[in-house]
């Protein structure tokens, strides 16, 4: 059996953002919990992130906004940087090795170190937009790791696939237009951000799904758009945006998704990397996800089915 990669950090767990913001400590708590009470040493491989380069930060990000950050880490307490975005000491830290973890997770596939890898980081990531942050997100994961690898590896085809119940804005912010990158990302329709309204970037395929819907139509439209569209690119590395919020019991949205969608998504993407010849692997980072119990046993159904 081929394990998983499974990037953390202690530095995840200091990153708060005041009482009442979903985005806690808890959820990795949760998730690490039921990890390894479901056995994960079967499944899994522990890696410790590791902090990002400057120079992988500034490859998607602005150095003014970087700077910014740099300056409104607190000494203490929270700062807040908008209405659902703050910083404690913890913050910038924590930060820096979650997209760290993203990076090296695509060196350990670009090296053959292991062909699937789970970064189980916060704070997420893909509403980081090039010069700013949002929705919970700092530095965009995913960005700065596919640009670590178009850069590092000279890959001509990276995607990236989003199936967080929101739209990852901050990274079709930052990767849009780029032919060496296909967006493939699936959200609610009507739901924040709403940026995917007003602009669908000419290499993203944006799949928004009305409220109500249920985990059999999304597997449908990933079989029938998805994959395909994956099959016809032949991406040399998959980057995923894993955000298990489409769950039914998620307060935040309202689709219908449940566990055995999270496997069927985890299964499907390595039934895909290992159809395309060029295909080095599967990266995931975790994004969103707020009900504590559905967010562990859909990332471990996941999981489970990303080292199958
Ligand atoms: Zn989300």
């Amino acid at each position: 059996m081929a394990k998983t990669a499974f990037f953390t950090h202690e530095a995840f767990l200091k990153h708060k953002m005041g009482d009442m913001n979903p985005e806690s400590p808890a959820r990795l708590e949760k998730i690490n919990e039921l990890m390894f009470a479901s056995g994960a040493d079967d499944y899994i491989e522990k890696h410790t992130a590791v902090r990002v380069s400057l120079s992988d930060m500034l490859s998607a990000h602005d150095p003014d906004y970087i700077q910014y950050l740099s300056r409104m880490s607190p000494q203490e307490g929270v700062t807040v940087i908008n209405e659902d975005t703050a910083m404690n000491p913890y913050t910038w830290e924590a930060a820096q090795f979650a997209a760290g973890a993203a990076c090296a997770a695509v060196d350990g596939v670009m090296e053959g170190r292991f062909q699937r890898a789970f970064c189980a980081v916060r704070p997420p990531g893909h509403h980081a937009y090039r010069d700013h942050s949002g929705g919970f997100c700092f530095l965009n994961n995913i960005a700065i790791a596919a640009l670590h690898a178009l850069g590092v590896y000279h890959l001509k085809r990276v995607a990236v696939v989003d199936f967080d119940v929101h739209h990852g804005d901050g990274t079709s912010d930052i990767l849009g237009g780029r032919e060496d990158v296909l967006i493939l990302d699936g959200f609610q329709n009507a739901l924040y951000p709403y940026a995917h309204l007003h602009h669908c970037p000419s290499n993203a395929i944006y799949s928004a799904f009305e409220e109500g819907t249920e985990g059999e139509a999304l597997r449908k439209t990933m079989d029938e758009v998805w994959f395909p569209a994956l099959t016809d690119y032949q991406p040399q590395l998959i980057l995923v945006s894993a955000g298990f919020d489409a769950h039914r019991e998620e307060d935040q949205a309202q689709l219908l998704m449940i566990e055995k969608d999270y496997a069927f998504l985890g299964r499907r993407l390595v039934n895909v990397m290992e159809t395309l010849p060029d295909c080095k692997g599967v990266v995931a980072c975790l994004e969103g996800g707020y009900s504590m119990s559905s967010l562990s046993r859909s990332s471990v159904s996941f999981v489970r089915q990303l080292a199958s």
